[in-house]
């Protein structure tokens, strides 16, 4: 070991105690990192090839075919960078400006009405993953497995550790809660401490738990046992300092915020509680915070000369939908593996360029790909953690690809 701690950047928990060995510009030995991080960690021996028509190119011919793509295009997409640094998302923000191009995010399909809120002060109480560790006695995982996409969460902030005011841990100190439709390994470790609910019904549950609390006989029309739905109330209410995780299952689940802004207003009427979304991507809060200071906006914009657009209309899904898109520039991201099939088909029909550190689907059927350093690993910067908080982070090794912001750097000086 160097002695020195690094960054993991497999997603946003961002943890920031990974030690490693290396021998020869190779990393060897990974300790502190989950088995997601540590494969994060260990793709960088594999990059993706730089390709023009499926032939190996060099980097300058495709950055000047991208340059050339972009340049002669009426309405240009730009998707992706939540798997970027802060630097490369703003490098983003600027060639979007420069192109008139539509810009956005898979936050556009995922977390990003709880991330707005937030921003938007429409959420206030919220808090960092250190305030959890520290104070937290009741943690809900809600429509969240983060023993799969957060390996470290429960055991680096919430459960398991001991925090300044939590000194007993977990077996005294701490209750975490799931809620869910299955039986995930989340599920599992909260042990009775777990409630499972069909699917859609995450709203009346909410609604049943309000009535609860209001001293009033909770209701729902699926089969669950009241006496249950009285007892997590319970809970809850006795919380000294409660924290609720909401993952997807819980956002595609609602129409909308609103019932979810309900509960944490009545759980704040008679205990203390907090709300943090269970961002996936490294950094996809951090692009949501950065357009959000360019524009007022989170995702789904267009820019149009010194107009921003903003609206459903601008979003990936419905861009491709409608087939409204020239071409693309994907940066991080998959969207043919993530979006229905039938939507992201149209890109088959569009010039695609992907920058990523590694082979995806998209970019097995993109015109042009750009190989980039793997963040975190082969190249610095700084992001920001699924609860606000930035983080700064250092190369483990050398690479001789440009990073994500270089590449962007670069295609601009060629317009
Ligand atoms: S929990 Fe996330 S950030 Fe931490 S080591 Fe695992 S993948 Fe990396």
């Amino acid at each position: 070991m160097d002695g020195k701690y690094y960054v993991c950047t497999a997603c946003s928990l961002l943890c920031d105690d990974i030690e490693i060995e290396s021998e020869d510009n190779h990393i060897t030995t990974v300790c502190t990192a989950c088995r997601k991080g540590l494969s994060r960690i260990q793709i960088c021996n594999e990059p993706m090839p730089c390709t023009l028509d499926g032939n190996k190119t060099d980097i300058n011919t495709a950055i000047s075919g991208t340059a050339g793509i972009l340049k002669n295009a009426k309405n240009p997409l730009i998707f992706g960078l939540g798997n970027s640094t802060e630097g490369a998302q703003k490098k983003g923000i600027e060639l979007a400006r420069q192109l008139n191009a539509n810009l956005d995010d898979t936050s556009s399909f995922c977390q990003g009405n709880v991330i707005e809120s937030i921003l938007k002060g429409e959420i206030q109480n919220t808090c960092t993953l250190d305030d959890v560790r520290n104070n937290a006695d009741v943690i809900v995982y809600w429509g969240a497995d983060p023993s799969n996409s957060h390996p470290r969460h429960l055991s680096k902030y919430t459960y398991f550790p001991r925090g300044k005011n939590r000194q007993k841990g977990y077996d005294e100190d701490r209750t975490a809660i799931a809620i869910d439709i299955r039986e995930s390994s989340t599920v599992e470790i909260c042990g009775n401490k777990s409630y499972l609910i069909p699917p859609q019904k995450d709203e009346e549950l909410i609604n049943a738990l309000i009535d609860a609390l209001s001293g009033k006989v909770p209701k729902v029309t699926f089969d669950f046992d009241k006496k249950r739905i009285l007892e997590l109330a319970n809970t809850l209410k006795k919380a000294r300092y409660g924290a609720i995780f909401v993952g997807l299952g819980l956002v595609y689940s609602l129409d909308n915020l609103n019932p979810l802004k309900r509960l944490l207003d009545k759980l704040n009427d008679v205990s203390e509680f907090y709300l943090t979304p269970m961002v996936g991507h490294y950094n996809m809060r951090g692009f949501n915070q950065n357009l959000y200071d360019e524009t007022g906006y989170i995702n789904r914009v267009k820019f149009e000369d010194s107009e921003v657009k903003h609206g459903n209309e601008y979003s990936v899904v419905e861009l491709l939908k409608t087939k409204s898109v020239d071409s693309a520039l994907i940066i991080g991201s998959d969207p043919m593996s993530s979006l229905p099939g039938y939507i992201a088909r149209y890109l088959n029909e569009i010039p695609v360029i992907t920058i990523d550190p590694c082979e995806t689907l998209t970019s097995k059927k993109s015109k042009i790909n750009i190989p980039s350093a793997l963040t975190g690993v082969e190249c610095g910067g700084s992001a920001i953690r699924m609860d606000g908080v930035r983080v700064d982070f250092e190369p483990m090794i050398e690479t001789s690809n440009l990073s994500d912001e270089e590449i962007l750097t670069r295609i601009m000086e060629e317009l």
